[in-house]
C-alpha cells in the first residue's frame, strides 16, 4: 500500500508542507509541493520581465514561452522527505520563497493555462503515489485520492509561522506585511474562477492553529490506522 495519493490543501502558511513532507517521509512516498511549481512560474514570469511593477502579467509572452518548452521545471526529493525544484536546470528553491514570488504567484495561479501546465506536471511527477500539498489537490489535481485533508489555522498565527520561517532563511519580513500577504492570498485563492480552495466534500478538516506537528502525527495516525492499516508513529 505505498502507492496511495494523500492530497493535502488549505489556506497559506496552514503548515501543510511541513506536515506533508513529515508523512511522506515516514510512509515512504514521494512529498510533492504543488505550490513550489506556481512559484518557479512566477519566479519565472518575473526573470523574464513578463510582471509589471504593478503586477500587470503579460499573458501571451509566459504563454508562448509555456508552449515553446521554455519553461523547464523538475524536481528532486531529498533525504529528508522534502524536495529540490530547479528551472531550467537551476536550483531555485530557496529562490522562490523571496517576497517578490510571493506577491505575485496567486495572481499568476488564477490563470488557466498556468494551472493546465502545472497539473499536467504534478500528474506526471505524483500518479504512483505520492504526499502532495496545495489548493486544489482533493478537488482538481486528484480528485479520487485516497486521503483529504483540508488544512485551517488562525490568520494572524500563520503570517507569525511565515515571519519565523522567513527569518530562519536569512530574510527581514514585518509582520503586518505578511499577514496582508497571508490574507490576500486567501481571497484570491478562494475566489478565483479556476479551481478555487474550497474543501473537496469527502475532506477531513485540521485545525492546526493551537497543534504541534507531533500533535497533528497522532490525530494522522488515528485515521491511517482505521483506513489502511498504517502507521506514521
Ligand atoms: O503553497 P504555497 O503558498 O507555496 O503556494 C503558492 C501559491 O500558489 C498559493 O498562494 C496559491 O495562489 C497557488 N497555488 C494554487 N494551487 C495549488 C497550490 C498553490 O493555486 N495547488
Amino acid at each position: 500500500m505505498t502507492n496511495i495519493i494523500i492530497a493535502i490543501d488549505g489556506y497559506s502558511s496552514t503548515g501543510k508542507g511541513t506536515f506533508a513532507v513529515e508523512i511522506a517521509r515516514r510512509l515512504g512516498l514521494l512529498y510533492l509541493d504543488s505550490g513550489a511549481l506556481y512559484r518557479t512560474v512566477t519566479l519565472y514570469a518575473l526573470q523574464h520581465g513578463q510582471i509589471e511593477w504593478n503586477g500587470e502579467i503579460l499573458e501571451r509572452r509566459l504563454q508562448e514561452d509555456m508552449l515553446l518548452g521554455r519553461i523547464e521545471i523538475s524536481v528532486l526529493p531529498k533525504d529528508d522527505g522534502s524536495m529540490r525544484i530547479f528551472l531550467g536546470g537551476e536550483e531555485v528553491s530557496a529562490k522562490i520563497r523571496e517576497l517578490d514570488v510571493a506577491r505575485n504567484v496567486s495572481a499568476i495561479a488564477t490563470i488557466p493555462f498556468v494551472r493546465n501546465f502545472v497539473d499536467e506536471q504534478l500528474h506526471r511527477l505524483g500518479a504512483k503515489g505520492c504526499v502532495m500539498d496545495g489548493r486544489d489537490i482533493g478537488t482538481a489535481v486528484f480528485p479520487n485520492a485516497d486521503l483529504k485533508i483540508f488544512m485551517t489555522a488562525d490568520a494572524e498565527i500563520r503570517a507569525w509561522r511565515r515571519v519565523r520561517q522567513m527569518e530562519e532563511a536569512g530574510q527581514h519580513p514585518r509582520f503586518e506585511e505578511i499577514l496582508k500577504n497571508v490574507q490576500e492570498r486567501d481571497y484570491i485563492d478562494s475566489h478565483r474562477a479556476m479551481n478555487p480552495l474550497r474543501k473537496a466534500d469527502d475532506a477531513i478538516v485540521l485545525d492546526n492553529s493551537h497543534m504541534t506537528v507531533a500533535e497533528q502525527m497522532v490525530w494522522l495516525d488515528g485515521i491511517l490506522r482505521e483506513r489502511f492499516n498504517l502507521s506514521v508513529l
